[in-house]
């Protein structure tokens, strides 16, 4: 295979924005796949050329240049964005794919502005990607892996993309990006990891890693990427336990209110969970992953508030999460600052 130039471009807004919030937290939310594909485009013998946008970025200045084929990582509501810096790019000769939640959600408009768009991707299915490297134009193709990788590159291994990446936000907050399970049991209609079975990722990594960033950063913050955090609750406090001192990361996690039950908390608490963001999704469905039952209505809402402010006794800050239908992925949930 001929050595590639490769850039990976991670959108985590969808233009331009100076606020304070973007210079505080935008680099916070780096994607871990981007930083997963440049792992394996390196593993492959190729540069890369990692880059964020953030909204504080120039793209026409910043965006990774003279590469061979470029990556994008976009949500929907950024995918405009990412069609026309595609455009650029494939008039300058360069190959472009797409991935992230607006590949998987839409592929069949994607292909018509992308050579690849990457729904489940593993290391497989992106050295093919590379080794093809071609365009395919008008109408891209779409592919997808089997299933989902068994294996990803830990933090140790995606270091110095995520230290890039922390070089962007000049304030103290640095989150670490982690993941410990794909897919998740629940089914709800609307998201992307409802037809993925759920399946936990290496333990002994996991450990590894929270070692690794207790050597990096003095009191890290790290948030776990999973789909529904601590779906086998036990195994996953017992490999924080058992890795590092108690009490010495600030956790942040998405998870869902039936996993949050009050045993639980403590033990959350006890181990610096800060931040716990819970989909509550409808206030007439869904009540299996809100421990809600049948309940509908005015009586879910008061089951859900006793439930949220229970939950604030223990953690400090709690984000509930709405989709908006009838857009589809995770990306397009509204977040709910609760109280
Ligand atoms: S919204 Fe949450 S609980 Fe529902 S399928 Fe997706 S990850 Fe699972």
């Amino acid at each position: 295979m001929r050595k590639l130039k490769i850039g990976i471009i991670d959108f985590i807004t969808k233009s331009p924005n100076h606020s304070i919030w973007a210079r505080v937290m935008h680099a916070n939310f780096m994607g871990i796949m981007p930083q997963v594909i440049a792992k394996w485009s390196e593993d492959a013998g190729h540069d890369v050329q990692y880059f964020i946008f953030t909204g504080l970025e120039d793209l026409a200045k910043d965006a990774p240049r003279d590469v061979d084929m470029v990556f994008i990582n976009a949500f929907t509501q950024s995918a405009i964005q990412a069609y026309a810096l595609s455009a650029k790019y494939r008039s300058e000769g360069v190959v472009t794919a797409l991935g992230g939640p607006h590949a998987r959600c839409y592929p069949e408009d994607a292909v018509k502005y992308f050579d690849y768009v990457m729904g489940i991707t593993d290391e497989e299915l992106c050295r093919d990607v590379l080794e093809d490297c071609r365009p395919h134009r008008p109408v891209g193709v779409s592919l997808s892996a089997k299933s989902s990788p068994k294996y990803l590159p830990g933090v140790r291994e995606r270091w110095k993309f995520i230290s890039k990446a922390h070089e962007k936000t000049t304030f103290l907050i640095k989150v670490v990006p982690m993941i410990g399970s794909l897919g998740c049991p629940y089914t709800c209609s609307f998201c992307i990891d409802a037809n993925e079975p759920y399946q936990p990722l290496d333990f002994e990594l996991m450990k590894d890693d929270l070692r690794f960033v207790l050597t990096k950063i003095k009191r890290p913050v790290v948030s776990w990427y999973d789909p529904n955090f601590g779906v086998r609750f036990e195994d996953y406090m017992n490999v924080i336990e058992e890795a590092v001192p108690i009490n010495s990361i600030d956790f942040i996690a998405e998870s869902s209110l039936s996993l949050l039950s009050e045993p639980h908390l403590k033990r959350l608490r006890q181990n610096g969970f800060q931040a716990v963001l819970p989909g509550i999704e409808s206030w007439f469905d869904m009540g299996n992953k809100s421990k809600t039952g049948a309940k509908q209505g005015m009586d879910k809402v008061k089951v859900v508030s006793e439930h949220i402010n229970q939950i604030l006794s223990y953690i400090p800050y709690v984000q509930t999460n709405f989709p908006r239908i009838p857009e589809r992925g995770k990306g397009s949930r509204v977040p709910v600052p609760f109280p």
